[in-house]
């Protein structure tokens, strides 16, 4: 491609975004590919590069939470499948091993809905747990205590998740009143 925006040039027929490279007619103000203001001052070129700037640092934020609160659902999968697991080889017990397994593969599945709704998912999979806990306490009041180490740490983990996700939340928020550029810019 030939080079027309060169200083040796002083009408060119194309303006080049200096943040995108897409070539513009000279008298666009704004790049239609990135919002980057072509013909703008300094100030407003360095205002937008910090624009973006922040955007993926805070994108980049909420990924992390985001991260956070699914890999708390993995555990509490990998948990659930574990101990299913200890009580088939321990005492044959068929039954729970199966709902076990079922139970870790609901949590694989929000764990995967947790990438677009990381609050929803993570809730869920609590509400999940929560569930099962009280109705195995109904069935058997001796559930309460058994496990009680391993139950806190489950608890634990989805209360540290469901902080993640609402701090991926309040990041998202954040991120609204920065302003959006098109995505090509990442
Ligand atoms: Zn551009």
């Amino acid at each position: 491609m030939e080079e027309l925006t060169t200083p040796l040039n002083p009408i060119p027929d194309v303006i080049t975004c200096e943040n995108c490279n897409t070539n513009h007619p000279p008298d666009k103000k704004f790049c239609s590919e990135c919002s980057f203001p072509i013909q703008g001052t300094e100030d407003e070129k360095t205002s937008f590069r910090l624009t973006v700037g922040s955007r993926k640092r805070l994108l980049k934020d909420a990924e992390e939470k985001v991260k956070g609160a699914r890999t708390m659902i993995y555990v509490a999968a990998g948990l659930f499948f574990i101990s299913g697991l200890i009580l088939f080889v321990a005492n044959d017990d068929v039954e729970s091993f199966v709902m076990n397994l079922v139970i870790s593969l609901i949590y694989l599945i929000l764990a995967s809905w947790s990438n677009r709704n990381p609050f929803g998912a993570i809730v869920t999979a609590f509400a999940i747990y929560i569930t099962i806990q009280v109705l195995a306490a109904f069935v058997d009041p001796t559930n309460i205590v058994r496990g009680i180490i391993l139950k806190f740490i489950i608890i634990a983990a989805f209360v540290k998740g469901i902080r993640s996700a609402i701090e991926a939340r309040s990041i998202m928020g954040e991120l609204e009143k920065v302003r959006a550029v098109p995505d090509g810019n990442r």
